[in-house]
């Protein structure tokens, strides 16, 4: 047998053993949003990694801890590894078919809160790491594994933690915590993640509620100034009028512009998960939607509060009024930046009154498509699945790439076990078997890539 041959057959051989890891960390309810399990989900994942002969550390950071662990390997190139033991809550519990926090396996699917995200991602890449060593009795790359603790919560101590850990967390390429097939089973590579700028509106006109008989003349109202406030900062054109939001963006190239048109025109799917009956600007689908779908920075109410919202009327006029919006940036965007910017305007359009809390954010960053690691990634994925590698040069979520692309400079791949059913963050969360051991024999091939095989 070839070692290919060899590696592939140890992972069919192994699994249940795998599955034996993954059903002890999915049993730790590690849920950042809700402090639970943290540390003793951060010690399982040390002892995991301890047990590949890696040397592993739980490094303290200002919230949960992340679990650092390298190993060397034949040649000097190195790999990343990027993954992270925290989950979503499991609420609401009566929606699940089995256990949230037990590994149940119904067909050739596992079902878990974390199973898809991120733990049985994590356990493929130990996998990968035990086949190759197993067969060719060593790693013929270094290998580093940072392993977070935060990512359910956006990942606020990471790019402190990978600024100051730079030097540690030198590598020649990084393989980002989710990947997956798309509902056709190609292999998906997404390059670009946009970044995110999420702030908080809140107006208070009174104390106190009033009557709105006695008021409406002569009081202001929390919920018009809100409105008229949120009415200045985007148009029904769908252009956001703040000054200078604009300025930064680094246009798509042709080469991203082709990568776009090769993609499947999903919009008619959108239209029947969503209900939606039209798109906007009478988009429909082709280039041009994809191009607007992830290279146009959004500007998105997420939520608005005010007054009464209960059966029936109550003629009142409310204090207080709210409202939440994100903005998912694209490249050269800051998150900072667009905040100060939105004050500045808030404050010139007469709404001084208006408080903005910036709840957090990120810049976007992206993967050059050329770039050798990223072509050696869809050459390996040829190997092991049936169809091409549809490449995305960007994708409309957001994630912590920009402080791994920006202090690392490390070119970011996307390989993993996901697929459109995963239900990641929501009830019955699970990963299909074949889906898993694809990914682990992707990984292990990669893996060997890296040491130039
Ligand atoms: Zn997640």
């Amino acid at each position: 047998m070839s070692t290919l041959e060899q590696i592939d057959s140890y992972i069919e051989a192994n699994l249940e053993r795998w599955f034996g890891e993954l059903g002890q960390l999915c049993a730790v309810p590690s849920v950042a949003a809700q402090n639970r399990g943290i540390a003793e989900c951060a010690q399982l994942v040390h002892e995991l990694l301890v047990a590949r002969g890696l040397s592993s550390e739980i490094v303290p950071t200002a919230g949960n801890p992340v679990v650092l662990a390298e190993g060397a390997g034949r040649s000097g190139r190195r790999l990343l590894f990027y993954n992270h033991y925290d989950v979503q809550p499991a609420e609401p519990l009566e929606l699940w078919e089995s256990p949230a926090f037990e590994l149940a396996r119904r067909g050739d699917q596992l079902f878990a809160r974390g199973v898809a995200d991120d733990k049985g991602e994590f356990i493929s890449r130990l996998a990968a790491i035990d086949a190759v060593q197993a067969i060719t009795g060593g790693l013929p790359c270094g290998v580093t594994f940072l392993v977070e603790g935060e990512e359910e919560i956006s990942s606020p101590n990471l790019p402190g933690f990978i600024a100051e850990n730079a030097e540690r967390l030198k590598a020649d390429a990084c393989l980002w915590e989710f990947g997956t097939v798309n509902y056709e089973g190609a292999p998906v590579l997404f390059l670009g993640l946009r970044g995110i700028c999420y702030v908080e509106f809140s107006v208070k006109t009174a104390e106190i509620d009033a009557h709105s008989g006695l008021a409406g003349s002569i009081f202001p109202n929390a919920a018009w100034r809100l409105t008229w406030a949120l009415n200045s900062i985007k148009g029904p054109d769908g252009r956001v009028r703040i000054p200078g939001f604009y300025d930064n963006i680094v246009p798509p190239t042709a080469r991203d512009l082709d990568l776009l048109t090769a993609l499947p025109d999903e919009s008619e799917k959108y239209r029947q998960t969503y209900g939606v009956t039209s798109f906007l600007n009478g988009m429909s689908g082709g280039p041009e939607f994809r191009r607007e779908e992830v290279f146009v920075p959004t500007c998105t109410i997420c939520g608005l509060d005010s007054g009464y919202q209960g059966p029936g009327s109550k003629t009142v006029l409310p204090a207080q009024a709210k409202a939440k919006m994100d903005f998912r940036l694209v490249p050269d965007q800051d998150p900072e930046d667009i905040v100060a910017k939105l004050r500045k305007h808030l404050q010139a359009e007469g709404f001084g009154d208006v408080e903005v809390t910036y709840l957090g954010g990120g810049r976007a960053a992206r993967t050059d498509p050329d770039d050798p690691f990223i072509q050696m990634v869809i050459r390996k994925a040829s190997e092991v699945y049936d169809k091409p590698t549809q490449v995305w040069p960007m994708v409309g979520g957001s994630g912590p790439n920009y402080p791994f692309t920006h202090h690392l400079k490390v070119p970011i791949a996307t390989v993993g076990s996901g697929y459109p059913g995963a239900q990641a963050h929501a009830p019955n969360e699970n990963m299909r078997i074949p889906d898993f051991v694809r990914t682990v024999k992707h990984l292990a091939r990669i893996v060997l890539g890296m040491g130039g095989n």
